[in-house]
């Protein structure tokens, strides 16, 4: 070790891709390296026994036969390690979940493989296909995980912004943003952090520029089912994009199991074969026990995946209440937990900085949209917040009558 880097402060003597891939966000304020905004704000509203509609998790479980399931397999010895590809029930259930609500016809022996969460997914996806002098072209704001992984992979990440109001794609930005060297495209809709479900011009927008540039598209659909009053049109359905997209999704938002991290990805097999590589040496494998349950809520009726949206649109009306009448303008989400609002109306220019202090200040917690961005984003969206709504009535409640104060306290 040199004398440097024993005197360096603390996450200064990581390796130098580790800095520049994850940026600012991975980065505490207190300059911890590994924590993201999220973990740091759970933290935050833990300390100060705070409301939190930060972090993206539901606060109840889901449906009681899936937890049964998983419980039983254990019992029953589904203990040891399930196939690379994920156990043929699970991969035979996303076949048919793909054929049941959208039509699409999947092979489950080479065009499914399961992963641990989406994150895994969209990890193997981006380190299979994209390296050095490649782009990789996603929205902003985007999810955390693409800009660490895109970085990790040695590409340039590259950007299309989604404004507000509606956070929809903009063919003018999302044209220039594409070039001869997009390798992928990542799509996440429905859209985290802003709630944004896109139209179906704008997704047929995306499938032609990728066809036009021959990039690949990977699209993040883990809030399929949780979309308000609006269809969830899957990429892989448009015209062109079959055999150019790998499609993402995970059970945890489903069926309210974030920590089981069971997901999934399906594609073309000449592609899902090569995330397939890379994802063998990344975990081989993922949770034996869940896989199982997770197939079994696959194949649930109907009446389950349009009451949890019924639900949890309600509670996004709740919230929504309460946001207004603290004060902050809402922009209304189309669909995932999560609702972006402007804090400029309260005089609020900086929102990460308040985003650090709301928890003691009034005892909720919620996330500031500009650690999705890189620079230029994050001055865009300065002054927005997300809140989480995948959380109990009476918990909602309970923020919306703290978040009351804040106009008085900020
Ligand atoms: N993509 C998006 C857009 C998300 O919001 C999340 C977090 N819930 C994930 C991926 C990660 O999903 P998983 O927990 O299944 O890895
Ligand atoms: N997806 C969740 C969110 O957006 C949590 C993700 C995480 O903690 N990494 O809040």
């Amino acid at each position: 070790m040199t004398a440097d880097a024993r005197t360096a402060p603390r996450g200064s003597g990581t390796a130098p891709w580790t800095r520049a891939a994850l940026g600012a966000n991975l980065l505490g304020s207190d300059g911890r390296l590994g924590i993201t905004i999220f973990e740091e704000v759970t933290a935050l509203a833990q300390e100060h026994g705070a409301i939190n509609l930060g972090q993206g998790f539901p606060d109840e479980d889901g449906p009681q036969e899936i937890l049964d399931a998983a419980r039983s397999a254990i019992a029953d010895g589904a203990n040891q390690y399930a196939p690379g590809q994920g156990l043929p029930v699970l991969r035979s259930a996303i076949a048919a979940h793909q054929e049941r609500f959208y039509g699409l016809t999947v092979d489950p022996q080479t065009e499914v493989i399961v992963s641990t969460g989406a994150t895994e997914s969209i990890a193997a996806a981006i380190l299979a296909f994209a390296g050095p002098g490649d782009e990789v072209l996603t929205f902003e704001p985007f999810y955390d995980s693409y800009g660490a992984v895109i970085g990790l992979s040695g590409a340039t990440h590259t950007t299309a912004p989604l404004r507000a109001p509606d956070f929809q794609p903009d063919a003018a930005s999302l044209e220039a943003a594409f070039s001869e060297r997009t390798r992928i495209v990542v799509v996440n809709n429905p859209h985290n952090p802003t709630g944004s479900v896109f139209t179906r011009a704008a997704l047929e927008l995306i499938v032609r520029l990728a066809e036009r540039h021959g990039a690949i598209i990977v699209t993040d659909e883990v809030y399929e089912h949780l979309t308000f009053g609006v269809p969830h049109i899957p990429v892989a359905t448009l015209s062109g994009a079959a055999d150019r997209t790998l499609t993402i999704s995970s059970a945890g938002k489903t069926f309210s199991v974030t920590g089981w991290k069971v997901g999934w990805l399906s594609g073309p097999a000449e592609l899902v074969a090569q995330v397939r590589t890379v994802k063998t040496f990344l975990t081989y494998t993922s949770g034996t026990p869940f896989q199982g349950a997770v197939a079994l809520g696959l194949g649930l009726p109907d009446a389950f995946f349009t009451s949890a949206a019924a639900t949890l649109r309600r509670k996004r009306d709740l919230l929504g209440e309460g946001l207004r009448a603290a004060g902050f303008d809402v922009f209304e989400p189309e669909g995932t937990f999560f609702t972006t609002v402007d804090a400029a109306p309260l005089g609020v220019e900086d929102a990460t900085d308040l985003a650090r202090r709301l928890p003691s200040l009034i005892g909720v917690a919620a996330i500031p949209v500009a650690m999705f961005c890189h620079e230029e984003g994050a001055e865009r969206t300065r002054s927005l917040l997300r809140f989480a709504f995948c959380k109990r009535f009476d918990v909602i409640e309970e923020g919306a009558l703290r978040l009351g104060a804040l106009r008085e306290r900020v």
